[in-house]
């Protein structure tokens, strides 16, 4: 039954871990992967996180199964994060609310819903966007098609080009957005060109699809929220994959949610139970232990306070890194720009190198970055940020 099935490649990111992991020189950095990593270049279980593990572990009396909707009390911190408290969609009980395995999982339970209300639905996303959104639709059968996003030539978002393309989308397709710390350019919407979306999706009828990875990566846990929110106020229908895996540090336990904004309680209601209906036929139920930390860390307030400030230093040091990145980079190619770096967002920017000279990154110094120069900033060390610079200006040498 197999035999048609080839051996494929290994993905190309996964790849790239096992060249850096084999790799003997002991200056080598790895900028591929996306997590976060501290001044020792470990990805941290956070203080909080260990705590209420802790907790957990004393209070917890059973391991049977949660509840469809996913661990009690989780739901909820869901919701008060990502739309805050007070949120007139909460309180119209317009929030359909589900735990899922990561964010990935929200994204792929967000595909089958949609499936299901309107087969074949077209999704329009960014280029570029996370190469992973193409799987997550695409395979459950919706139909991927692409707006223009990232100016590569003048490392910026062309915001002209995006609102051009999504005056053209028909109602009832999906557009999907990245909340904040866009993965993998790191420009984000200001503000005041969330708002303009926004009247665009309002006037033109299409449906917001937000992926928030990241909140409290960028600006800060309001701030990286304030699309999700206003479109969650504004328009009758939003759609919002949230994953826990960086701003907790949760990676591994899976924890992430899809949060189904509705016209109305009725039809909220509607989406709530469909949503259970179609993660039975997916995984069941969702893992509960990632969830159980965020419920614990949300309920207390001392963990909570401490779980702040461990992510508002996670954020600063992204920043600090862009920061000295751009001006190492200034002292190694003076002749050219790289302030957009301190200017994007998140863990990730475009170094805006070409695939020959990534490969020379990687051959000549064991700097390891994808093929299109994508860097994880948060993969960065103050004291390997010379070095770093230091060979970008030797790869582009002669084009400056
Ligand atoms: N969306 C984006 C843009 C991401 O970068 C990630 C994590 N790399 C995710 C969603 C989901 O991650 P996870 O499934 O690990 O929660």
């Amino acid at each position: 039954m197999f035999e048609p099935l080839p051996k494929l490649p290994n993905d190309p990111i996964l790849g790239l871990s096992i060249a850096f992991r084999d790799d003997p020189n002991p200056d080598k950095v790895d900028l591929g992967v996306g997590v976060y990593r501290d001044a020792s270049g470990v990805t941290p279980v956070m203080a909080a996180v260990r705590e209420a593990e802790i907790q957990l572990q004393i209070n917890e009396t059973t391991k049977a199964y949660t509840p469809p909707a996913g661990y009690p009390g989780a739901n909820e911190a869901v919701q008060a994060l990502a739309f805050g408290e007070e949120h007139p969609a909460r309180q119209q009980q317009r929030i359909a609310t589900v735990q899922t395995p990561g964010g990935c999982g929200a994204l792929r339970l967000a595909a089958e819903v949609i499936q299901r209300a309107k087969h074949g639905a077209r999704v329009w996303v960014s280029t570029p966007t996370w190469a992973n959104h193409v799987p997550l639709l695409g395979s459950a059968g919706l139909e991927l098609k692409e707006y223009p996003y990232y100016d590569f030539e003048r490392h910026t978002l062309d915001f002209d080009a995006m609102m051009a393309a999504l005056n053209q989308v028909p109602a009832g397709d999906l557009v999907l957005l990245h909340a904040s710390c866009h993965n993998p350019c790191g420009a984000d919407l200001s503000p005041e060109q969330w708002r303009r979306v926004t009247e665009l999706a309002a006037e033109r009828g299409f449906v917001p699809l937000i992926d928030m990875a990241y909140q409290g990566f960028g600006e800060g846990l309001e701030e990286d929220a304030y699309g999700p929110r206003l479109m969650a106020e504004q328009l009758p229908e939003v759609i919002l994959a949230v994953s826990f895996s960086k701003n907790f540090g949760l990676y591994r336990e899976r924890a992430g949610a899809l949060a189904i904004v509705g016209a109305d309680a009725a039809q909220t209601e509607a989406i709530q139970s469909q949503l259970l209906s179609v993660a039975r036929g997916l995984y069941s139920m969702p893992p509960a232990h990632g969830s159980a930390l965020v419920a614990g860390i949300w309920q207390s307030e001392e963990l909570r306070g401490r779980w702040r400030d461990e992510l508002a230093q996670m954020r600063e040091r992204i920043q600090a890194l862009r920061q000295a990145l751009v001006e190492s980079l200034g002292r190694a190619v003076p002749g050219r720009d790289f302030g957009f770096i301190a200017r994007e967002r998140g863990m990730f920017s475009f170094l805006g190198l070409s695939e020959a000279e990534v490969a020379r990154m990687k051959a000549d110094y064991s700097i390891y970055m994808t093929d299109n120069s994508r860097i994880n900033v948060a993969g960065l060390n103050l004291d390997k940020i010379d070095y770093l610079s230091a060979a970008i200006a030797e790869v582009i040498k002669g084009r400056v």
